[in-house]
């Protein structure tokens, strides 16, 4: 079926399918197709949509959403699942981040262009066919071959209906780490387009590295099965795990502590670590063992993000550091 046509709202009741959506044709003469899975309950209920791979090298949801899909039954299911474990099909065939098609990260072009390049498209057809009349969007990532995040859930901290529902569904997840992020969503993430469209939204992070971890596929399974309870749409009430730490910040990893060398990055400090301003983060250095630059902390903060590939350019991107609630 082509993205285009799909109404949700007009799928069957009471089934549990896969299939395929088609998003553009490939010079070959075949299609670029995003894989959709879906349950419809036997009572009319919440519509949940669950997405990954919007990151071509992140693999925790194309793992769990499977999983997700086999926990859950028409007949004790009330409203709809949808999801896509893999959003942008051309990045996660080359395992990269981004789109060897276009160069385009889909986490940027949101809520995309009907008439645009592949990615663009892709962001369009998520959030007009699928994303618009959800009442919840989670949206499964991870730090990827490059970066290394711990497990948590992000959502919109704010004071209206929007962000009361988000942190309920990051609480029903049940991460050991809350991100709260204080709006405006910066443009083009799908969880801007959910803002944009009045959806709530969490989103998830977790080690990555090229592969997924047993026990991070298990938290992102039963994490949207606990939001799904919390929703009403299970039976059950969700007993999400202790929150370890809640953090708030703008989550933004484009504002992150650059590279201003090339080099070999040799980190010198792990994740959740406390630092203050000024204290060294790690060094870039060069194949005799010389520093190049000493990366320095730009805030007081907790490290939340850490690059793990070592080799970097002028401009990569190295650490993000955050901030405690309250
Ligand atoms: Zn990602």
């Amino acid at each position: 079926m082509d993205l285009g046509d799909l109404d949700v709202s007009q799928l069957p009741r009471r089934r549990k399918e896969t299939g395929w959506l088609k998003v553009a044709s490939r010079p070959d003469g075949g299609d670029w197709r995003l894989p959709f899975l879906y349950v419809t309950g036997k009572a009319d209920g919440p519509t949940l949509l669950v997405i990954a791979g919007v990151h071509g090298d992140e693999y925790e949801g194309v793992e769990a959403i499977p999983l997700i899909f086999q926990s859950v039954q028409p007949d004790a299911l009330r409203g709809t699942l949808l999801m896509v474990p893999v959003c942008n099909m051309p990045a996660y065939e080359a395992a990269t981040r981004s789109s060897p098609l276009d160069g385009l990260n889909l986490a940027r072009v949101f809520p995309g262009d009907a008439n645009g390049s592949i990615t663009q498209r892709i962001a369009h057809g998520v959030t007009e066919k699928l994303m618009k009349g959800s009442d919840l969007l989670i949206d499964l990532h991870s730090g990827g071959v490059t970066y290394h995040i711990p497990t948590l859930v992000g959502y919109s901290q704010s004071e209206d209906d929007l962000g009361r529902r988000s942190l309920a569904a990051a609480r029903a997840f049940g991460a050991p780490i809350l991100w709260g992020h204080p709006p405006p969503v910066p443009p083009g993430r799908s969880i801007r387009a959910a803002v944009d469209l009045g959806v709530p939204w969490i989103y998830t992070e977790a080690a990555g590295g090229g592969f997924a971890r047993p026990e991070d596929v298990a938290l992102y399974r039963d994490g949207v099965l606990r939001v799904m309870q919390g929703l009403g749409m299970l039976e059950g009430a969700p007993a999400p795990g202790p929150v370890t730490h809640h953090l708030v910040g703008s989550g933004d990893l484009d504002q992150v502590i650059l590279a201003s060398v090339a080099g070999y990055y040799r980190t010198e400090v792990g994740l959740l670590d406390e630092v203050k301003a000024g204290q060294r983060l790690g060094v870039v250095q060069d194949f005799f063992g010389q520093v190049l630059a000493e990366i320095r902390a730009d805030r007081d903060g907790v490290v939340i993000m850490l690059r793990r590939l070592a080799r970097v350019q002028a401009g990569d991107g190295l650490a993000h550091l955050t901030s405690h609630l309250g």
